[in-house]
């Protein structure tokens, strides 16, 4: 399958051909039908965030690893799921949550993983949706969309969300 991966950072991504997923355990493969571009993807691209006067964060410490497959707002259609998925309909649309974590501190078993400090986003530390497939660790980062536009929705894993916490705030 082809994936658009950061290999250096700063330089354009490039196609690599790689081999396509087969879902295990409670996984899912996703057809992907649209994937939006984040500013925080420009980051991933230069290889570190701008904290503001003169610091950085650089995506080593954030424990990214390169060749990545960027793109955390992604709907597609789910293809295939692996033994023990429940709850998937294939040849539905889905938006993917991408904010996943361990799964075993406190903040996830609280239901904020996208509080934890061991994070493991998909599209950030986990091959994302600039590919034609990608793997969903479990079906509970899945909503259905319906027939909603894919293109329209798919930025709601991300900027949706920021907006929406911003107006709850
Ligand atoms: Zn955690
Ligand atoms: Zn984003």
């Amino acid at each position: 399958m082809k994936c658009y991966c950061v290999v250096n950072f700063r330089e354009p991504l490039q196609m690599l051909d790689m081999a396509k997923p087969t879902p295990e355990g409670g996984e899912v493969l996703i057809s992907v039908s649209a994937a939006g571009v984040c500013h925080s993807d420009i980051h991933l691209w230069e290889g570190g965030y701008d904290l503001g006067n003169g610091r950085t964060l650089s995506l080593k410490d954030r424990g990214v690893r390169l060749p990545l497959t960027p793109g955390h707002e992604t709907v597609g259609v789910a293809e295939a799921s692996g033994p023990d998925a429940t709850g998937v309909q294939l040849g539905h649309k889905y938006l993917v949550y991408p904010w996943i974590g361990c799964g075993s501190c406190p903040a996830c078993n609280s239901g904020a993983e996208n509080h934890c400090s061991a994070p493991r986003c998909l599209g950030i530390h986990r091959p994302g949706g600039y590919a034609e497939y990608m793997i969903v660790p479990d079906t509970k980062y899945l909503i259905d969309i319906g027939d909603l536009d894919p293109s329209q929705i798919a930025p709601y894993a991300c900027s949706g969300l920021t907006t929406y916490s911003a107006l709850k705030k």
